[in-house]
């Protein structure tokens, strides 16, 4: 079948173009002159709105296998359709953990069967999540995990630290590392500092996260492996980050669109859709990543879709899990707060988002080219709307930004030619 979407601006490698993508046999097959008449094409009438690359997602949780009271990969990846994302990689705290070729196979038969965009496992660095044996990362990696992370924790010990990178640059693979110092954090709930003080929570230091970013840059420098530093969420973090890449690291970042946009202050009222680890910041680490994120220091945004069941959320501030239901949000969230005020052109935030996460885990689409996986978004950047969680496909309805009025939405998604979310239908 093919389908042509018309009279869009097209989102491409070298600007924002008027024109007709025509969708074939999961390919595009052509790029066209705006208005162009193709034969027997459905026609998807794009006119004011972008036609994006297909969303790329390095950070996610499906929960699948596990825990799928709080997400499953059926209701995940429908939740990133829906968010624009047409392909995501899912982190390996599942249970049991994803530490093996058995799980990650098991992973991407679900996803073939069951889920609506793609799936890329993320396999564990160290068994079971201990942060002491490595696992079989040449294993892993033959059976598909495109990174190695042992994501929702760090590794503790440096020398493990280093061993898990000397071993994964073997292989090339990227090594993504959740930065926090447990014994830094103590328990703590929410950002230390004014708010941490007035609420009366226990306060995580920022250290907590830039010791651990600083340690793992300088371990990398030194193995010359390729380290991915999942949610930076500091000004701190980011200046490190910099850092090291100017000595010539092989080290790449994310951030959140929640530490693009929300900041401490939320957690006034102690709603627990507030708590996130690293927790949310303040405006000055806000303007610090906006700034990182321009100068390329922070290559990408990623969810870190962090879906949850209601009982592990409405809880006493401290004792609620931590996390963020984000693929829903990502894009409204990102628009609001990087370009309609200016921050960024929406070319450029569509970069972070598509081309650039492509790349760094080698993954295909990221780009609208002729020949290229038919992996589209098309996207309304001037609709308003207001988040309302209940609507979520996700089964994790744990967001911050409910009621929140947001500004630029998904309209529909196409992986490899097929539809997989059209709104309103
Ligand atoms: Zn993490």
């Amino acid at each position: 079948m093919k389908i042509l979407i018309q009279n869009g601006s097209l989102v491409l490698p070298d600007g924002v173009k008027k024109g007709d993508v025509l969708i074939e046999g999961g390919k595009i097959a052509a790029l066209l002159d705006s208005g162009s008449k193709v034969g027997d094409a459905e026609i998807v009438d794009a006119k004011g709105l972008l036609v994006s690359p297909g969303l790329i997602d390095l950070h996610s949780h499906l929960r699948e296998p596990g825990f799928e009271y709080k997400e499953t990969i059926a209701t995940g990846t429908r939740a990133a359709a829906k968010g624009g994302f047409t392909s995501v990689c899912c982190m390996a705290n599942t249970k049991p953990v994803n530490d093996n070729a058995a799980v990650t196979e098991l992973i991407k038969l679900k996803a073939k069967r069951e889920g609506v965009v793609r799936v890329y496992p993320i396999g564990a660095a160290t068994k079971g999540l201990k942060g002491e044996e490595l696992t079989e990362m040449g294993e892993l990696q033959e059976s598909g995990v495109v990174a190695v992370s042992d994501d929702g924790r760090s590794i503790v010990d440096a020398n493990r630290m280093r061993l898990v990178l000397t071993y994964a640059a073997h292989f090339n693979l990227p090594v993504v590392t959740h930065p926090e110092d447990l014994n830094l954090t103590n328990n703590g709930a929410m950002n230390e500092g004014y708010w941490s003080t007035v609420l009366g929570l226990s306060g995580i230091t920022r250290a907590a996260e830039e010791t651990i970013i600083a340690r793992d840059c300088h371990l990398a420098a030194l193995t010359g492996a390729r380290l991915h530093v999942a949610h930076v969420s500091t000004a701190g973090g980011a200046d490190i980050v910099r850092l090291y890449k100017a000595k010539g690291a092989k080290i790449t970042a994310e951030t959140t669109p929640h530490y693009l946009y929300a900041t401490d202050d939320w957690v006034d009222g102690y709603d627990p859709s507030t708590r996130v680890n690293p927790p949310l910041r303040t405006k000055d680490d806000v303007t610090a990543l906006i700034a990182a994120l321009k100068d390329g220091t922070i290559d990408c945004i990623a969810t870190d879709h962090a879906p949850h069941h209601f009982d592990d959320k409405n809880l006493e501030y401290a004792l609620a899990s931590t996390g963020i239901s984000g693929f829903e949000t990502a894009l409204g969230v990102c628009w609001t707060a990087l370009v309609a005020p200016g921050h960024m052109t929406g070319e450029q935030l569509l970069s972070k988002m598509t081309s650039a996460p492509a790349e760094l885990f080698s993954l295909p689409g990221g780009v609208i080219a002729e020949g290229g996986v038919a992996d589209i978004t098309i996207i309304d950047p001037s609709e308003e709307w207001v988040v309302d969680s209940s609507l979520f496909l996700s089964k994790g309805k744990n967001t911050p930004f409910n009621g929140k009025k947001l500004t630029g939405n998904v309209v529909r998604t196409f992986v490899g030619g097929e539809r997989v979310y059209e709104r309103g239908v």
